[in-house]
């Protein structure tokens, strides 16, 4: 069957791949521990479960306005305000389903074809196959790791071109954890500003920042520029609400309307059960997250510890998410070649699952997701360490 060139050319989701060789091995009977995981290990909140509840009771299961639900938008603007005091209006938020959907719709908006994007490495699997869909040309600006794998206005400038049209910034990263504080965000919007880049900063994982670092936004920056800038944030990460797909943009109306065009014309409306859910999670505690970062930052020491005692092994320590993404070249040896080699050895002789660091742009490095227990992450580790380090 001919299937277009389009599609063709797009690489599946590597993490995603993963995860469905990671079932395919536990259905066949072995005992796999995945430490590949994109979501926190943490049930979703109660009152969230009972107002999708409620919904359905209710019956609120038909069509809604494309953006959303307008007491939904009210309350995701809301968002900003409550935690970086940028106020925003309804008309200024789409939802979407996920992050992902609204990163999809605002590159579909804002990219005409060989448009260039400045994407900073390593960097999360789905852009560049998002900007490739768009007709976008990714432009990969890498970041060391003697940084935190942050990138600076100096590595930005090597590769700004006439072209250039978007910056791309996802600040705590996938997959490395790293975050950018207010000052640096606010320091790389100006840098794009004064060129005249527009600036997509992906937020999703802005909750999940542990102390003393802080949690950053360019919603504020956005409130100052709303022609400049759009903010991408999701319920995913923050609210263990992965599956019932919450994204929401901040944006220019000019720009919201132009996404909702897409969304319109593609998939409508997010589905409606779940806007009810994400407004009580809006309105409700957000108290879920003192638990969940208490943990995740107990974790990533521990991990960062383990790490640490392996021969050559160099690892940033990353200040939000719940990934690490070490340097495991040293450990390139007895048959391991590269990051996808070191993965499959790992899989299958110790029977855990990781995501290649090709996947994300440096084949040097493996992503670890710490999105599972104490108990688990430490046989993991040990498991991997039987196989790697001997
Ligand atoms: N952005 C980043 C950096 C992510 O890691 C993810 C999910 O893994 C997303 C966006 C999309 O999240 P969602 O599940 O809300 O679509």
């Amino acid at each position: 069957m001919k299937i277009s060139e389009r599609i063709r050319r797009l690489k599946p989701s590597a993490t995603l791949t993963i995860n469905a060789k990671t079932q395919e091995l536990r259905a066949s009977g072995r005992e796999v521990v995945s430490l590949a995981v994109g979501e926190p290990d943490f049930g979703t909140p109660q009152h969230v479960i009972d107002a999708a509840k409620k919904a359905l009771d209710d019956g609120k299961t038909r069509y809604t306005p494309v953006p959303g639900l307008p007491d939904l938008r009210k309350a995701a603007a809301g968002y900003f305000d409550r935690f970086y005091g940028a106020k925003a209006e309804a008309d200024n938020v789409i939802c979407t389903a996920g992050g992902k959907q609204a990163l999809y719709n605002l590159f579909m908006a804002l990219l005409d074809p060989g448009d260039e994007v400045l994407l900073p490495g390593p960097y999360w699997v789905s852009y560049p196959a998002m900007i490739d869909l768009a007709q976008g040309v990714t432009k990969v600006v890498p970041a060391s790791e003697n940084n935190g794998f942050l990138v600076t206005i100096d590595d930005l400038e090597k590769q700004v071109t006439d072209k250039t049209r978007i910056l791309l910034l996802n600040s705590p990263s996938n997959p490395t954890g790293g975050a950018y504080s207010q000052e640096q965000l606010d320091e790389l919007a100006e840098w794009a500003l004064s060129k005249n880049i527009f600036v997509i900063s992906d937020e999703v994982y802005d909750r999940l920042v542990y102390a003393p670092a802080k949690s950053a936004s360019l919603s504020p920056f956005w409130q100052k520029h709303p022609e400049n800038v759009a903010v991408v944030n999701a319920l995913s990460k923050s609210f263990c609400l992965t599956g019932m797909r919450v994204g929401f943009a901040l944006a220019h109306p000019d720009l919201v309307k132009g996404m909702s065009k897409i969304q319109g014309q593609s998939t409508s409306n997010i589905n409606s059960v779940t806007q009810y859910a994400a407004m009580a999670a809006f309105e409700g505690s957000w108290d879920i997250l003192d638990e969940m970062n208490t943990a995740f930052a107990r974790r990533r020491d521990y991990i960062l510890d383990v790490l640490g005692s392996w021969p050559g092994v160099t690892c940033p320590k990353p200040d939000g998410a719940f990934y690490v993404f070490p340097v495991l070249a040293s450990l390139y040896k007895n048959g391991i070649t590269d990051s996808t080699s070191l993965c499959t050895k790992v899989l299958e002789e110790a029977g855990v699952a990781l995501v290649p660091g090709a996947a994300f742009g440096d084949d040097r490095c493996v992503r670890i997701s710490y999105a599972v227990s104490d108990d688990v992450l430490a046989q993991a580790l040990d498991k991997m360490a039987k196989v790697l380090v001997k």
